[in-house]
């Protein structure tokens, strides 16, 4: 019912809404409205299955972990399930940090029984009973919505012991996050869960076997724990039908920066970077050429426009060494100054680190004066070498993708925009 009512909204019309198909048509906080449209279905069909069988079709339907590591999330889980231990956890990672990134709040304010009915199958697939949504402390009105939400799920019996007179429980708590960036990282996340600093551990062991307090965890993204209901009401192969390779399903994209209509929309992999900032997002907010595309995050890389006719798929932008990630993507006019933004890359690194690895803690330090160097023209040639240098360390040495991943910016505005920096060509390959 609500995919057809969709479908008479032009601009819902051109989308593919799976995660967000009630967003906006149901009142987020009416059960009613929610088993009305296909709520608690997934739920329904996965308490008549077994752990391993609902694990099976998540592997089926290739869900990938839409935080923007793009792990398959049916592998996680099945490590999760198949570890040893009196009691494993399902953590919802709501600490939505990237720049240009909303779906994970429009999500839990515009549709939270969806994340609570993912993560309560998630549960069950598992065999945890406990579950964190660990939320942005800048989400004042999330936190209150997913409180509330618990509270009605729970008074229905779809949460807490006995849910549906199945004998299965899962109970879920609302924790409000640090204020920090980094705390978004997986492991930082479960340091600062346990009540102490947000920094990184060291991988291995992973959190799949060794997670909260020490025991096996699933940390998802709000998005992948969100598509997990869907999958489990219509089967794996109906999510599977949307995407490329092995990039099925959808991704809620978000649009940002100089972007004349600004938003959300969710659209099955294999559209490209043009159609999704111009059919969808009219183009730029001021009206000029655009220059570059971040996709991914402070840390994504810059996309010129060479690259926008390539498909939004996983595998193509791990290819040309950039990112989906979260799925959002911040435009820049031809009036950006890309060594600025390679420069605040660098910073936003050195104000974020958690400060354990010296790659990531030192090295964004340095890197902000090698680039301040290049700029001012001082001893230029012999800087781009260092900065590279400098660079091939952040990626190689750092504990976690803070560090690792904050050369994307960096070295994509260098080698795309190397005017903006005083060169007059890209610096030659390491
Ligand atoms: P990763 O590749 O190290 O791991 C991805 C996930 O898979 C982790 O949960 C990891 O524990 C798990 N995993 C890996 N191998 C496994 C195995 N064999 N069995 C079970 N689980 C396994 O990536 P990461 O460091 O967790 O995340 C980096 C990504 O985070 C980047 O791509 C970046 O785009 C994204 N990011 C997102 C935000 C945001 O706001 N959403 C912010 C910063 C970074």
């Amino acid at each position: 019912l609500y995919l057809g009512l969709t479908a008479e909204i032009p601009y819902l019309k051109k989308q593919e809404r799976l995660t967000f198909a009630r967003m906006g048509i149901t009142d987020p906080l009416s059960l009613t409205d929610y088993e009305d449209h296909e709520g608690f279905t997934g739920l329904q069909h996965a308490l008549a299955m077994s752990g391993q069988d609902i694990i099976q079709q998540v592997l089926d339907s290739g869900l990938r972990g839409r935080g923007g590591a793009a792990f398959p999330a049916g592998i996680k889980w099945r490590t999760v399930a198949a570890t040893p231990a009196k009691q494993r956890y399902i953590v919802c990672n709501a600490d939505e940090g990237d720049s240009g990134t909303f779906s994970d709040r429009m999500t839990m304010e515009g549709d939270p029984f969806m994340l609570i009915e993912g993560m309560t199958i998630a549960g069950i697939a598992t065999d945890a009973t406990v579950g964190y949504i660990y939320v942005r402390s800048e989400y004042p009105h999330a936190i209150a919505v997913l409180n509330e939400a618990i509270q009605i799920a729970e008074a229905a019996g779809y949460l807490g012991a006995n849910i549906l007179n199945s004998g299965k429980s899962f109970s879920l708590i609302v924790r409000k996050a640090a204020g920090s960036y980094v705390c978004g990282e997986e492991t930082a996340l479960l340091e600062s869960l346990e009540g102490k600093r947000g920094i990184v551990r060291a991988k291995p062991p992973l959190p799949a076997i060794e997670g909260l307090f020490g025991l096996p965890t699933v940390v998802n993204n709000v998005i992948t724990l969100a598509s997990v209901p869907i999958i489990l009401a219509r089967g794996a192969a109906f999510y599977k039908n949307f995407g490329v390779g092995r990039s099925t399903g959808t991704l809620p994209f978000q649009l940002a920066g100089n972007i004349k209509f600004g938003g959300l929309v969710e659209k099955a992999f294999g559209l490209t970077l043009r159609e999704l900032v111009f059919d969808f997002g009219g183009g730029s907010a001021s009206g000029r050429p655009i220059k570059a595309i971040q996709s991914g995050g402070p840390l994504g890389t810059y996309i010129p426009e060479s690259q926008w006719d390539l498909p939004l798929d996983y595998e193509t932008f791990i290819a040309i060494g950039g990112t989906i990630g979260h799925g959002g993507m911040v435009v820049h006019d031809d009036t950006a100054d890309m060594s600025k933004l390679a420069r605040y890359a660098m910073e936003f690194c050195a104000l974020e680190s958690c400060g354990k690895c010296t790659p990531c803690r030192i090295g964004s330090t340095r890197g902000t004066e090698v680039i301040d160097k290049i700029t001012s023209g001082k001893d230029r040639e012999h800087q781009v070498v260092l900065l590279k240098d400098l660079c091939n360390t952040m990626t190689y040495g750092s504990l976690c993708a803070m560090g690792g991943m904050t050369p994307n910016p960096v070295l994509s505005a260098l080698n795309h925009f190397p005017e903006d920096f005083g060169l007059t060509h890209a610096p030659t390959a390491a």
